[in-house]
Formats: C-alpha cells, sequence, structure tokens
C-alpha cells in the first residue's frame, strides 16, 4: 500500500507543473479559437520557437528570471503562477483524496483552475471544457458507487435548471442578463460530481466568496461597479472544489 501511495505522490507531482504549463496555452489560445495542441510555442516579443529548455515549468522561468533568451524580454509572471497553482492543486487533490482518486480531483480541479483563468480574463466558461466534466462526474461517481448515479444525474439536470431559472427571472425584472448560461454548464458539472445534496451549499459557499471578493476588490482599487459584469465562474469553481473534497454544507445536526 505504501508503495502504490508514494507512486500516486511522484506522478501527481511530476504531472501538476507539466498540466499547469499546458493549462497556460489552453487558456491563452482557448478563448481566441487558436489551436491548442499542435502549435510550439513561441516568444510572444520576437517570435522565437521555444525550445524544451525554455518550456520546463517554473524553472525555465526561474533560471531564465522571466525573460526570454534570446530577446530578453520579460515573459509573464502568469504562466509560472498557473504552473505552480496547478502542482497546489496536485498537491491539495493527494492530502485529501489519496491513491487512485487524487487523480479524479486532480483532474477536476484542473479543469476549474483553467475556467477560473479565462472567465476571470474573458468572461466566458468555454463549453470544451465545462461539458467533458458532466459524463467525467458521472463516471467517477459509477466507478466509485453505481447507486448513487441516478443523485448525480438529477444534480446534473438541477444545476442546470437552477441557473437558467435564476437567468430567466433576473432578465425578466432587471430587463437584462444576469448570469451566463456558461455558469449553468458549470453547475450541471457540480451536480454531476457532487451530486444535488451538494449543489445549494456551492452556490452558498460562491455567494459568500464573491460577495468577500467584491468587498476586497472594492477596497483595494476604491471602485463600486455593480453594475459591471463580474465573472461568477471562479466562485462556483471555487465552491465546486471545496464540496468536493471535504463535502456538501450540512446545517443543524452533527
Ligand atoms: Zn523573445
Amino acid at each position: 500500500m505504501a508503495v502504490a501511495a508514494a507512486y500516486h505522490w511522484v506522478l501527481l507531482l511530476l504531472a501538476g507543473p507539466c498540466v499547469g504549463s499546458f493549462l497556460g496555452l489552453v487558456a491563452a489560445r482557448l478563448p481566441e479559437g487558436r489551436a491548442i495542441a499542435w502549435s510550439r510555442s513561441r516568444c510572444p516579443h520576437c517570435g522565437q520557437v521555444l525550445g524544451w529548455r525554455d518550456l520546463i515549468p517554473v524553472l525555465s522561468w526561474l533560471w531564465q528570471r522571466g525573460a526570454c533568451r534570446t530577446c530578453g524580454h520579460g515573459l509573464s509572471w502568469r504562466y509560472p503562477a498557473i504552473e505552480l497553482a496547478a502542482l497546489g492543486i496536485a498537491i491539495w487533490s493527494l492530502a485529501v483524496t489519496p491513491g487512485i482518486l487524487a487523480w479524479a480531483s486532480a483532474v477536476l480541479g484542473w479543469s476549474l483552475l483553467a475556467l477560473a483563468i479565462i472567465d476571470v480574463r474573458h468572461l466566458i466558461l468555454p463549453d470544451e471544457i465545462t461539458l467533458p466534466l458532466i459524463p467525467a462526474g458521472l463516471a467517477v461517481t459509477w466507478a466509485l458507487d453505481p447507486d448513487r448515479l441516478p443523485h448525480h444525474a438529477a444534480g446534473a439536470v438541477a444545476g442546470f435548471l437552477f441557473v437558467v431559472i435564476l437567468r430567466w427571472a433576473y432578465a425578466r425584472v432587471r430587463g437584462r442578463e444576469g448570469i451566463g448560461l456558461g455558469d449553468a454548464k458549470l453547475l450541471a458539472a457540480a451536480g454531476a460530481w457532487v451530486s444535488w445534496q451538494g449543489l445549494s451549499g456551492i452556490v452558498l459557499i460562491a455567494a459568500a466568496l464573491a460577495l468577500a471578493g467584491h468587498v476586497i476588490w472594492s477596497a483595494l482599487f476604491q471602485r463600486r461597479e455593480l453594475t459591471k459584469e463580474i465573472p461568477f465562474g471562479p466562485y462556483l469553481a471555487g465552491g465546486l472544489w471545496l464540496t468536493w473534497l471535504y463535502g456538501p454544507i450540512t446545517i443543524g445536526s452533527q
């Protein structure tokens, strides 16, 4: 058992930063409709194709002090930051859901990380990431406990409908779009992973995080743009992540 556990740790810790590199590409290219897999990475300033020495997660950036080896232009800190975040997700997954389940947690966490980054930058949650999470969540449920599958399928439907109804009601009252269909697909994915029983807790956590985020943002930047569109995806992603790892919020007994 100890050997098997160590095996998961080593592989996931190695995979984390590499997946982070890939997520950096996905986050940069997916919203612009550019090819993700089949084009080589280039320096955005001089166009130099990056070699393997430039593509070692985090370390390349540190070695070169965050600058391109050819032209010396600064390279964004975002890339090593995403690589470190992906490593953090791998460690968190291993710590809370050990063994083979850590892989499922990590894949979920990495997908949510990519969604959060893209939503913050572009205010969209791409179908390419939200929709595959629905069958993935159901597959993990089936592998863990097939009897629970109906609850998780119901969760996917309920998650989607909840946002769609909220969206409709908001549009009726305020006359404009309040929450996107991308959020509906993300909450559908959430239902698939944590069943309908986890949904209310996710919405609660997301609302609390969004409120905290708004307060911090206003304090930092002295702005109150309540009418400005804010991305809700990162908060839903945070709620799903915590609920997946630690279980649904229960109020009252126990
Ligand atoms: Zn360059």
